[in-house]
């Protein structure tokens, strides 16, 4: 199974994806965490990367392409993947689409976790007490959501109009909501 999650900044991406990795025995690839990992060994991508990611903007989609492109060509992939943070805009898109026909590895699900703004927000605030994330600080948080209305919107657009796209409410409890996506699988 082949999966891309799609959602806002703080829909709760990454929590439902650790959780499909278990249930469904497939690789969980996210990009920020791949990215994180780069800043955290300092490899000269993560020094690139670090200070786009902290104001809250998005890293170069030939670097991140790159990094993908890396991963999906480790052996766990052989089993399936959900994938969480990409595409983030419609050239990802288009770039994903082209990747994977090239890999011979075609979606079978494309679902976007729709959680209303005002969620958003809240989740963020308790995520940066929790986590401390770098890119968590008030101004990072509301420019990552405007980076997603502004360049992530268009890629549900994209898959929508190619009838490709699963809307789940990403409301309710943890289990209720990956119940959701179960169904969909
Ligand atoms: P969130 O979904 O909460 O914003 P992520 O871990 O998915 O968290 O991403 C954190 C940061 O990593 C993003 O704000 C961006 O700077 C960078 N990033 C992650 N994925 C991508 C991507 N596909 N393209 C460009 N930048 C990315």
């Amino acid at each position: 199974m082949r999966i891309v999650l799609l959602g806002a900044p703080g829909s709760g991406k990454g929590t439902q994806a650790a959780l499909l990795k278990a249930r469904l025995n497939i690789a969980h690839i996210s990009t920020g965490e791949l990215l994180r990992a780069a800043v955290a060994a300092g490899t000269p991508l993560g020094l690139q990367a670090r200070a786009v990611m902290e104001k809250g903007n998005l890293v170069s989609d030939e670097v991140v392409l790159g990094m993908l492109e890396e991963r999906l060509g480790l052996p766990d992939v052989a089993s399936g993947f959900i994938l969480d943070g990409y595409p983030r805009n419609e050239a990802q898109a288009l770039a994903l689409d082209g990747l994977l026909k090239r890999m011979q590895l075609p979606l079978d699900l494309v679902v976007q976790l729709d959680v209303p703004e005002a969620s958003l927000l809240a989740r963020l605030a308790g995520r940066a007490k929790a986590e401390g994330r770098a890119d968590d600080s008030p101004e990072a948080v509301a420019n990552r959501l405007h980076v997603y209305q502004q360049q992530t919107a268009p890629v549900l657009e994209y898959y929508a109009r190619a009838g490709r796209l699963h809307r789940v409410a990403g409301e309710g409890s943890v289990d209720e909501i990956l119940g959701r996506i179960l169904a969909l699988t």
